[in-house]
């Protein structure tokens, strides 16, 4: 069965996608729609789809992990299908978190886009003040490349090897494409009509395309993060237990768990100051790389470098 769909945009990428995803609602029976905030703190549900010509959604900032706000929306929601509208570390995290017994994703439909990847909130404030077009119409004319000033990006982006949108339900493709004259809809779902919803099956050029673009990014990611690491290795902590000496130090704060969609489910809790070491690792082994943690630790530690190195060292062990 045919699981690529051409979204043709005719100059308007996001225009095209809040069409489809105003068309995608009725099909797919939702009742409601969790969209990326457009302010910290925000949790933003949508219940009618005409709204969503508000929402901008290739904006490259993210203020939250939008998965930490599933379990409260089924609750609100005890009957109908609820949408979530995620990058793919958010994704993961919801994978994630619903393996950890959170919920259960039977009454969800994922929709899930490419990121090219998202500035630190200051860096996007000082950007957006400057651009003349807008960072959003920046990021998507250079989504063809795989993306910009990737050097600008929190360090969680330019550290992230699965960009792709490829886990959810309903994954749109922008990395690699003309996103100008089309986008690619991934969907497998048997009782959605994707052919109506879109303009056809996929030209499967583009799909290759796409699929180069993404194995470009990973390799280009991976020799990144690899040199970030060694970068940092003097300063950065050497194995587990060099992270749990760290977190003795400063585990009151605690910022970065609460901003952290795995602990939201579980998270570790310190005995007698001290976490234990199984926690961590099992926090660690599952950890979305979504960056979160580090744009919440008031002691600006490079979190994601150091749960990236520990990482290597557990997978090593
Ligand atoms: S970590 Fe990856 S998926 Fe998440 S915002 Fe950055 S580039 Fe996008
Ligand atoms: S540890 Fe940090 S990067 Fe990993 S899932 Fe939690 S908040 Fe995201
Ligand atoms: S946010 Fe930073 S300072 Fe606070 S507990 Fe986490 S690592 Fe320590």
């Amino acid at each position: 069965m045919n699981t690529h769909w051409m979204l043709n945009t005719n100059g308007d990428p996001s225009g095209a996608v809040h069409r489809f995803l105003r068309d995608l609602w009725p099909a797919a029976d939702l009742r409601a729609l969790v969209v990326p905030p457009a302010a910290p703190g925000e949790r933003r549900l949508l219940t009618d789809p005409s709204r969503l010509d508000e929402v901008d959604i290739f904006q490259p900032l993210m203020l939250m992990n939008l998965a930490k706000a599933i379990p409260e929306v089924l609750k609100e929601y005890p009957d109908g299908r609820v949408g979530i509208l995620l990058r793919p570390c958010e994704l993961r995290a919801l994978t994630e978190m619903a393996r950890r017994g959170a919920f259960s994703t039977d009454r969800l439909l994922t929709i899930c886009v490419d990121c090219p990847g998202t500035f630190p909130e200051d860096e996007f404030e000082w950007r957006s003040a400057r651009s003349k077009s807008g960072l959003t119409d920046e990021a998507l004319q250079f989504a063809p490349q795989g993306g910009i000033a990737a050097y600008r990006y929190r360090s969680a982006c330019q550290m992230c090897i699965s960009p792709g949108a490829t886990e959810a339900d309903v994954n749109i493709g922008v990395l690699g494409l003309p996103v100008h004259e089309t986008l690619l809809v991934d969907a497998k779902d048997s009782r959605v009509d994707w052919a109506r919803l879109t303009g056809g099956p996929a030209d499967p050029a583009l799909v290759k395309r796409r699929e180069s673009m993404l194995a470009k990014l990973t390799e280009r990611h991976t020799q990144r993060r690899e040199r970030i690491i060694r970068e940092l290795t003097a300063s950065l902590p050497a194995d587990v237990d060099a992270l749990l000496d760290q977190f003795e130090h400063c585990a009151a704060c605690g910022a970065c768990m609460d901003a952290c969609p795995i602990c939201s489910v579980t998270r570790p809790r310190p005995v007698e100051g001290r976490f234990r070491r199984e926690d961590v690792v099992g926090w660690l082994a599952s950890c979305a790389g979504c960056g979160m943690c580090e744009q919440s630790c008031p002691q600006h530690l490079p979190l994601n470098a150091i749960f990236a190195k520990v990482r290597e060292k557990v997978e090593e062990a």
